[in-house]
């Protein structure tokens, strides 16, 4: 960028048009990212506190760069979100999971549902519940082989169109969990008005179960509203087993985090998928 001098004399600030140069660059790289597939999902385990059961799993996208390898999510998602490439890629998530749902199922592995994240702009463009559709179709697959992870800023903005949005996919079945929750602005009413099914809490809170001395009554709080709102509750980022004793003895219902598994494979998710976990 540059800024008019006193004289009129253009000043080149090269720090700043550095940044731009390397945000074009970065946008441009994705354009052709998403134009020449290269974007696999990893799947991370969500299991049954007490029986260690795996229950279903989390779609996260990793961007396969020809020549920087495997870039994660947090390098590229807030460019993609920034720029409305996020929809795009968004639609690809759906699709690939969907497409991995069905050949997990034609290949007689027993599937489990797959959860996807949702960013605020994709489920704002107005094109989601049509793409869940279609791609439910194209697969064969019921709805309840899928779950959608909304953050709560998705629940900001109009909220009439939510509500109509949120009740679609609700009719046809599919499940929405709030990811990342406690971190932001979802209200009780709105969890009970747009009919939520699960709370991710944030991995901040588990955390905090040993690190600060307020938390795990803030968990046994989230656990006691998730009661009587009749919602189930999914531990994120647990990462020991101290934690993992602390979250059983609390009775909350579902744990992920590396201590269980980190990320994997699609195909390294099949023998997760084959067998149970026994804590
Ligand atoms: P998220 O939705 O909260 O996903 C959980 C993230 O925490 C994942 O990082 C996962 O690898 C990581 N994680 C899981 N267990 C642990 C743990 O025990 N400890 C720690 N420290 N981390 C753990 P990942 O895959 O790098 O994804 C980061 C974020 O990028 C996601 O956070 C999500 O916001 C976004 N993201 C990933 N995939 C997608 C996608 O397909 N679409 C959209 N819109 N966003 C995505
Ligand atoms: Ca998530
Ligand atoms: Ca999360
Ligand atoms: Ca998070």
């Amino acid at each position: 960028a540059k800024a008019a001098g006193k004289n009129g004399l253009q000043i080149y600030q090269p720090s700043l048009s550095h940044q731009v140069v390397a945000k074009l660059e970065m946008k441009y790289a994705l354009r052709h990212a998403i134009d020449h597939d290269q974007f696999v999902l990893h799947y991370q385990p969500r299991v049954d506190a007490h029986s260690g059961e795996l229950l279903s799993m989390e779609a996260l996208v990793r961007w396969i760069h020809p020549s920087r390898g495997i870039v994660p999510p947090m390098e590229f998602i807030p460019l993609a979100e920034e720029s409305g490439l996020i929809v795009d890629i968004g639609a690809l998530v759906l699709e690939k999971a969907c497409a991995q749902i069905a050949a997990w199922r034609a290949a007689g592995i027993p599937a489990r549902p797959v959860s996807v994240n949702v960013s605020p702009k994709h489920f704002s463009a107005g094109c989601l519940l049509e793409q869940v559709r279609a791609c439910l179709k194209r697969y064969d697959l019921p709805a309840s082989l899928l779950e959608l992870e909304i953050t709560e800023s998705c629940m900001l903005g109009d909220g009439d169109w939510i509500s109509r949005e949120m009740s679609a996919l609700k009719a046809m079945g599919i499940r929405i969990s709030v990811d990342d929750f406690g971190t932001g602005y979802s209200s009780l009413a709105q969890l009970q008005r747009l009919d939520i099914d699960v709370l991710k809490v944030d991995r901040a809170f588990t955390m905090d179960l040993t690190g600060s001395r307020h938390g795990v009554a803030f968990f046994k709080t989230i656990l006691s509203i998730a009661e009587v709102l009749g919602l189930r509750v999914v531990a994120e980022g647990v990462e020991t087993e101290q934690q993992l004793q602390i979250l059983r003895q609390l009775a909350c219902h579902e744990l992920q985090g590396y201590f269980i598994s980190r990320p994997v494979a699609a195909a390294d998710i099949e023998s997760h998928l084959r067998k149970t976990l026994n804590f």
